[in-house]
């Protein structure tokens, strides 16, 4: 175990039913930054999360019958919790995760906040009373929680994506059942100690940690009692997963990949856009959702962006999450170093050009040097979510081709731009097939506000007083009263 981890908040075995279960076998967790073992926890197959899903089955209408001012209160107590032990699952989550401390802390902090706000919009899910098609009859409509929900979530934000869901479902009163992805149980496991201590029941809250995603994922989607399924994760496996709950017709909410532009316009403010690209392209290593993937840059003031740009990115420390001071972490495993190796090799074999970076860290630790490249808009690296720090940067000329290029994809999640004109704001922001827009801003995401995306990157919101809606049925009443 690591030595920073020495808290009660580190658990190896899962929380299913309100009773943590020991398992047969175990499933070791990685430093990223070391290659070191940090934890072995227990790792279950498809009978505990059926099991899982049966506890939730159970609980659900405890959990729904209680008033939402119960419920809120419940949600309440578990952020406050949260913040209470900030700095222990912080630690957990650089340990298992790799990214630095402060941003570690930064994500803990993200996802209670979507706790504290649904705790809050738990207390305004509102029906309806409709005009009568005739005088004898009333029409109503209710708002009443799906049930069953299942979660599957990835290891970039291992605390805050499940935060984000777990927070709408329980506020509207459904159950909940999910699976963190395999590299990152812990900050998941974590949140469970602290759902036990804030007097969240028995079965509203599980976490069944396995390694074979495939066989829980069938659980998931296959069994009737779940009525709805968020995942948040890669294109393909959303795919997948929609297909499965077609099955049995479940609710799906999916967040997907994304291919984001972030386009630099000839009258931005060059610095503000520096800044916004760098905190946009290389937080979490360039490894969230909403990174960006592709910089367009204006003929006008490319030679000004790219000097400024590369200046910053020479400045960015890589080391270990722990160090003071480090910018960039490593990347969650070798195989994603790989990747991004690979994608940057295509890239130049098809006439792209290195400014900067372009090789693995050294050491023991999945390390890939903050990049720079000149491509085209059609290399190749600009038609797949690199989730990695490096940064393809394309010329173009008028706005038409920016929104040619930025839209010349099946992705469709966040999209940044920067200019000074609001004529131009306008319209190009309406012109962008993207979910999200951010406009001389690239810290776009935060819990009042909706997050999502269109196109092949998702289905439905997380947030803002849209986020209910997902973990809610409309139910309608018509009385007749003659
Ligand atoms: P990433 O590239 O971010 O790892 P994945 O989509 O592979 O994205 O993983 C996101 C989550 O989906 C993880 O919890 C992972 O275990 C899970 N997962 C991967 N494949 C499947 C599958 N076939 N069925 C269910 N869950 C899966």
């Amino acid at each position: 175990m690591h030595k920073l981890l020495n808290t009660p908040l580190l658990r190896k075995e899962s929380y299913i039913g309100g009773e943590w279960w020991r398992g047969e076998s175990t499933l070791a967790v990685h430093c990223p930054a070391t290659g070191e073992t940090i934890e072995t926890v227990w790792d279950f197959d498809r009978e505990a999360a059926t099991a899982a899903v049966r506890s939730a089955e159970l609980a659900l209408p405890m959990w729904r019958d209680k008033t939402a001012k119960e419920r809120a209160h419940i949600l309440r107590t578990w952020h406050d919790e949260i913040i209470r032990h900030t700095e222990e699952l912080a630690l957990i989550l650089t340990a298992e995760q790799g990214k630095p401390l402060a941003e570690a802390r930064a994500e803990i902090l993200y996802g209670a906040s979507y706790i504290e706000w649904f705790a809050e919009e738990a207390k305004r899910i509102y029906g309806d009373v409709i005009a009568p098609p005739n005088n004898d009859r009333r029409v109503l409509v209710l708002k009443q929680p799906v049930g069953v929900v299942a979660a599957i979530t990835p290891w970039n934000f291992p605390s805050a994506m499940l935060a984000r869901k777990l927070a709408p479902a329980l506020a509207a009163g459904c159950t909940f059942v999910c699976k963190p992805a395999a590299e990152t149980p812990l900050s998941a496991l974590a949140l469970a100690v602290l759902a036990e201590k804030a007097g969240v029941p028995a079965g509203v809250f599980n976490v069944v940690v396995s390694s074979r995603a495939r066989e829980v994922g069938e659980v998931f989607t296959g069994d009737a009692a779940v009525r709805k399924l968020s995942f948040t994760g890669s294109t393909p496996v959303g795919k997948l997963l929609a297909a499965q709950c077609a099955q049995t017709v479940k609710k799906v909410s999916l967040e997907l990949g994304g291919n984001a532009p972030f386009i630099v316009f000839d009258d931005a403010d060059i610095d503000r856009a520096v800044a916004g690209a760098i905190a946009s392209k290389y937080r979490n290593a360039g490894q969230t959702c909403i990174c960006t993937n592709r910089i367009l840059v204006q003929d006008a003031v490319y030679d000004k962006f790219i000097e400024k740009y590369c200046a910053r990115v020479a400045e960015l420390k890589i080391g270990s999450g722990f160090e003071d001071g480090v910018d960039l972490g490593p990347m969650i495993t070798a195989d994603a170093v790989g990747k991004v190796a690979r994608l940057v090799g295509e890239a130049c074999a098809a006439g792209g050009r290195i400014l900067i970076g372009g090789k693995r860290g050294n050491g023991n630790g999945n390390f890939y040097l903050p990049t720079v490249l000149e491509v085209a808009a059609e290399s190749p690296i600009c038609r797949e979510e690199i989730f990695g720090p490096v940064s393809p940067v394309i010329r173009f000329v008028n706005d038409q081709e920016a929104v040619s290029i930025a839209n010349d994809t099946p992705y469709g999640l966040a999209a940044y731009m920067y200019s000074r004109d609001l004529g131009r704001i306008w319209r190009v922001a309406e012109q962008l097939e993207y979910g999200m827009v951010g406009i001389n801003e690239s810290g776009i995401s935060n819990e009042m506000a909706p997050f999502g995306g269109v196109k092949e990157s998702g289905i439905g919101r997380e947030g803002s007083k849209y986020g209910l809606d997902d973990y809610l049925e409309t139910k309608y009443l018509c009385m007749g009263i003659s």
